[in-house]
């Protein structure tokens, strides 16, 4: 299917079509607040659900994963 190279988020398991939007993203790391801005996330506006593409969890596991700053000022 030529639909896998779309980047898009495909299908959600109601039969809605995933919408492509922007959001704002708050992690706790190591007890700080991180916040990412402009996250692509896929919304189904049939059902609310929502889905993150995979380099983006990645990004947010090694976010959750990294070791606590040394640097203090
Ligand atoms: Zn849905």
């Amino acid at each position: 299917m030529a639909d896998y190279f779309k980047r898009d988020y495909g299908r959600c398991p109601c039969s809605g079509a995933y919408e492509n939007r922007f959001v704002e993203v708050r992690l706790t790391v190591h007890g700080k607040v991180v916040v990412l801005t402009e996250v692509p996330q896929g919304a189904c506006p049939s059902c609310g659900s929502r889905v993150y593409k995979g380099e983006v969890l990645e990004r947010i596991e090694s976010l959750m994963k990294a070791k606590p700053s040394t640097t203090r000022v």
